[in-house]
């Protein structure tokens, strides 16, 4: 039995740096509308300032510095307002000595001024305005280029666009963006128990659950969905689906069958299509996974157990994901904390247990989920993390500190 390290090595040498060859065949431009969670496949370099150029960060009054010097509570400085600048206008004259400017956040300093004064220490009267506090220069001013300037790497190759790269991307004005194309994947579901979401499941049969918890894996995980199958335990039909889709996919996943049962069919397909690098992993729940590869596509069968088949996702196939789309990102969170309860742990294998982990006290806590059969989904929609168990480790007490997942936040 493999280890996890040993296990993910291998599959870690077999999967493409990137998807396509050559240069620029792994990547395509899209709007920047829709670049959110697509992985980035250029370094991005500024050409403008951001801001733009100086700015008010406050409403008030624009002025020089030295008109408010002695300024305080009950010794006002008393200063001519000669215009008004709201945001997007250029208009104010410069400010001389003895005169100020009304300003709105976001609006451009006028020229003269060196200092913005809060409106909260103003009061205006008949044109004028008395200042109630000695202000330095620069002070509520946003200098042009103090966030971004031309020439500086704002965004690098391999991070994920969220909502600041966009804005970012927005701010600099770039309406494309180069994003590593997203992997295909193959997901393929085996089983004579198996029914789809909307036929009524006969006697000893059950609705194809796993088909929809591995589809929702693989679009959180950045993939396009190449193809959505199911077969039944059929030699035929199992090696007629995994060579289309590994002729098609940049990637495929089988859940199911590939076990030690008698129906289980998928190694032997497996082997027989291409090559199988290993069946199993020293991992709980999880331990029945294959992996290999037909015509260079990696195939990854995954236990049909509900939990078992996420976490293996969780585990193998999100670091390929991950490699195949240059994503640097880095993955799932790991954080450490305490858990809340003993648990149970025999050596042998790593162990990911489900729990619901959050925030407190100033440190993580994690509770673990105490219905944890593989084949309890019920678990995996309460929790929101696996506390690791290495294994080598024993049982895991009360208080322990422990290594913790976090796969939803
Ligand atoms: P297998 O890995 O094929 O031996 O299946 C192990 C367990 O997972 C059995 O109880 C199957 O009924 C169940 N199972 C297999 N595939 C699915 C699936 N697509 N959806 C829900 N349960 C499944
Ligand atoms: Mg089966």
């Amino acid at each position: 039995m493999l280890s996890l390290e040993a296990a993910l090595e291998i599959i870690l040498n077999s999967v493409p740096e990137i998807i396509g060859t050559g240069p620029g065949m792994g990547m395509e431009r899209v709007a920047l509308s829709d670049s959110f969670g697509r992985v980035l496949a250029e370094d991005v370099i500024a050409e403008d300032n951001l801001p733009p150029f100086d700015n008010s960060a406050m409403d008030g009054y624009a002025i020089i510095a030295e008109d408010t010097r002695g300024a305080g509570k009950d010794n006002p400085r008393k200063l001519r307002v000669i215009a008004e600048q709201p945001a997007g206008k250029v208009s104010a004259p410069p400010v001389t000595p003895g005169n100020a400017v009304r300003i709105m956040t976001g609006a451009p300093m006028p020229a003269g001024a060196d200092a913005v004064v809060m409106v909260e220490h103003t009061e205006s009267k008949d044109g004028a305005v008395f200042i109630y506090c000695e202000t330095p220069v620069g002070a509520n001013v946003r200098r042009s280029g103090e966030d971004v300037k031309p020439g500086q790497l704002v965004l690098k190759n391999g991070e994920r666009i969220g909502p600041a790269h966009m804005g970012m991307l927005a701010s600099l004005g770039h309406v494309q963006v180069a994003v590593s194309k997203k992997p295909r994947v193959a997901i393929i579901t085996t089983g004579d128990e198996l029914v789809d979401v909307d036929e009524r499941p006969g006697p000893g049969q059950i609705r194809n659950g796993n088909q929809y918890s591995l589809l929702g894996e693989a679009l959180q995980a950045g993939c396009e969905v190449s193809m959505l199958e199911r077969t039944r335990d059929n030699k035929e039909e199992i090696e007629r689906v995994l060579s289309a889709a590994a002729a098609d996919s940049d990637l495929v996943i089988v859940c199911g069958g590939v076990s030690v049962g008698d129906y289980d069919y998928v190694k032997e397909i497996l082997a027989k299509l291409g090559e199988m690098r290993f069946w199993k992993t020293a991992i709980k729940p999880g331990k029945p996974l294959a992996f290999g590869q037909i015509g260079g596509t990696p195939v990854f069968g995954l236990p049909g157990n509900p939990v078992s088949c996420m976490v293996c996702f969780d585990v193998y196939i999100r670091p390929a994901i991950r490699q195949m789309s240059g994503d640097e990102s880095g993955g799932l969170a790991t954080v450490t904390g305490v858990v809340t309860d003993d648990i149970r742990h025999k050596p042998v294998r790593r162990e990911f247990v489900r729990a619901v982990t959050i925030w407190e006290d100033g440190g993580y806590s994690a509770r673990p989920i105490s219905k944890h059969g593989s084949g309890m989904l019920s678990s995996m929609v309460e929790a929101n993390s696996y506390v690791v168990i290495r294994e080598d480790m024993g049982d895991v007490r009360k208080g322990d500190q422990v290594e913790i997942i976090l796969f939803r936040v």
